[in-house]
């Protein structure tokens, strides 16, 4: 399939504007073709339009019909083959495997969520008869169900171009939902995002879905994204980036005339504490994975552990000195963008100046977007004076944090923002006597992980990828999993309507026999 640098305007193309801009190739820094032609004002309004006209028919397809939908995206993505692999490796420097494994991932959230549809029950449908001889007033009859918001602004990732991006979690839990989606897309992949954007449209037009479902839009600065989500037609935003960017776009929505929620995942540290019996029991393979998670993707993961606390004893010690070594035989690897590099630079030199133990790989080159993996090392105290170790350094770094006492630890964790996850790893009777840790970092994060690392996140209906400012701006809920669905819908209630006016999920006799909770009782029948 041929990338031709135009953005995707319901079922056309846009125009060959003007205002270009080009992805990079990591590895090296330099440009790769085609050029890019960022949206006009007026092609976003047509898509805006589009969107808005195809919400109420979209959004009252059956269940299963969006279902079908959803699948077609699926196999289109997996029929796009090599092509797509290999531009998502040439436009971020990842390994094509890793784009095996996060295809399959898109994929399946998207069969997730057909599967969800096609079974129903998600719209959370509830049924309260009437009692007409009810005293002193009559009970009227009242039925509840989610509808879907609207349509939704979708911001890619730049690490994930797959999963996070133009059909990744967002776009297939608004689709999902019944919302049309525009998608905004990363500058770091644009040629990945066409692709997809491509088969996206494609099975939109094969499965009979109104024009308007879906577009994705181009833009080389930020105009086109902050006009976007101040369209009275965009009813709510998926955003996955910086914490900058993503407030940006919550203040933006919060100051419109009519405000829209904002979905966005931003910064987390992760922290991951080691109880005294872990290091003691099993450091070797701790410094393994510890090493794993917080390298892995070049240590541009969301879940990375940032903040990792161990305790002042002999077993740290050489716990650390092994976790240098693994850092030092690290190969050095190229982050995604330029942009991305100098924050790296910035943060790690800032650091720097605050922290006394640094360790850095030696190495002579840095090509492209590179940098080196490195470690830096502090005590609890210095930690509690300085608020600023707190901040996310996006990229293969952490901070080692070696705390004298429970009291220290207790205060650290109760001093920390909110993070989508913490991890703790110990032993059983380790857990009983932090338990008070346990407790106060549960209001803290979305994912709680015990004897397990943060990175690499299951997709599946338990899972929550949330957790309280500014970890994300709605801490009650998920990104990821099938509950991400509900972002994108609302609540909408009949009372004393017809049988025949009722949508199918609300009449009487349960046509699409899903559960439901009738009259206090949840029931399927
Ligand atoms: P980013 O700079 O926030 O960009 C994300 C997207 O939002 C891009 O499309 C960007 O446009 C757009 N954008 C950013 N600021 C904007 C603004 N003020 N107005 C309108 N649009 C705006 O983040 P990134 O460069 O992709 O990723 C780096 C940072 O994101 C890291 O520091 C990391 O902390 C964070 N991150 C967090 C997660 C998470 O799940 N919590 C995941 C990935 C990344 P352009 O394409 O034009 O830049």
């Amino acid at each position: 399939m041929e990338i031709t640098g135009r953005s995707i305007i319901g079922f056309d193309r846009g125009s060959i504007s003007k205002e270009t801009f080009r992805a990079f190739n990591p590895k090296t820094g330099e440009a790769v073709e085609p050029e890019f032609h960022s949206t006009t004002e007026d092609e976003l309004n047509r898509a805006a339009s589009l969107a808005d006209a195809a919400r109420i028919p979209y959004g009252n397809l059956p269940g299963k019909a969006r279902a079908i939908f959803l699948r077609a995206i699926a196999d289109n993505i997996e029929a796009l083959g090599d092509t797509l692999i290999d531009r998502a490796s040439l436009e971020t420097a990842l390994p094509n495997q890793r784009f095996l494994g996060e295809r399959a991932r898109t994929c399946g959230q998207l069969r997730m969520f057909a599967d969800l549809l096609d079974e129903g029950s998600w719209v959370d449908a509830r049924v309260d008869h009437a009692i007409p001889d009810r005293q002193p007033i009559p009970k009227p009859d009242i039925r509840s169900m989610l509808k879907p918001l609207g349509p939704v602004a979708v911001f890619c990732a730049s690490n994930f171009p797959l999963a996070y991006s133009v059909a990744g979690g967002d776009t297939a839990s608004a689709l999902a939902a019944g919302c049309p989606v525009i998608v905004i897309a990363h500058t770091a992949h644009p040629g990945t995002a066409e692709l997809v954007g491509s088969a996206l449209m494609e099975a939109a037009k094969s499965t009979g879905m109104p024009e308007g479902v879906f577009s994705l839009l181009f833009s080389s600065g930020y105009k086109i994204g902050q006009a976007l989500v101040k369209h009275s037609a965009v009813k709510a935003v998926g955003f996955t980036g910086s914490r900058r960017g993503g407030r940006a776009l919550l203040d933006i929505a919060a100051a419109r005339p009519e405000p829209i929620p904002v979905y966005t995942e931003m910064s987390s540290v992760n922290p991951t504490f080691f109880l005294p019996g872990a290091i003691q029991e099993r450091g070797e393979s701790l410094v393994t994975g510890l090493h794993a998670s917080v390298t892995g993707g070049a240590g541009q993961f969301c879940t990375k552990p940032g903040l990792v606390f161990l305790p002042e004893s002999e077993a740290s010690h050489s716990f650390i000195s092994n976790f240098k070594f693994e850092i030092s035989n690290t190969p050095t690897s190229p982050l995604l963008t330029g942009g991305i590099q100098k924050s790296f630079n910035d943060a790690r030199s800032k650091r720097e100046t605050e922290v006394d133990d640094y360790f850095e790989k030696e190495s002579g080159d840095l090509p492209g977007f590179s940098v080196n993996p490195s470690v830096f090392e502090t005590t609890a105290i210095e930690f509690l004076n300085r608020p600023d170790l707190n901040e996310e350094i996006f990229g293969p770094t952490t901070l080692l944090i070696k705390s004298q006492s429970k009291t220290d630890l207790l205060e650290i964790a109760r001093s920390l923002e909110g993070q989508l996850t913490a991890s703790v790893h110990g032993t059983e009777e380790d857990l009983k006597q932090y338990s008070d840790l346990i407790a106060i970092l549960e209001t803290k994060v979305g994912r709680l992980i015990f004897n397990g690392f943060s990175t690499g996140v299951e997709v599946c209906p338990s899972m929550v990828h949330g957790g309280p400012y500014p970890a994300t701006s709605d801490s009650r809920s998920t990104a990821v999993g099938s509950r991400a669905i509900t972002r994108f819908a609302r609540l909408v209630c009949f009372q004393n309507f017809p049988d025949s006016a009722l949508p199918e999920e609300l009449k009487e006799d349960n046509p699409l026999n899903l559960w439901r909770v009738v009259d206090g009782e949840f029931k399927k029948d």
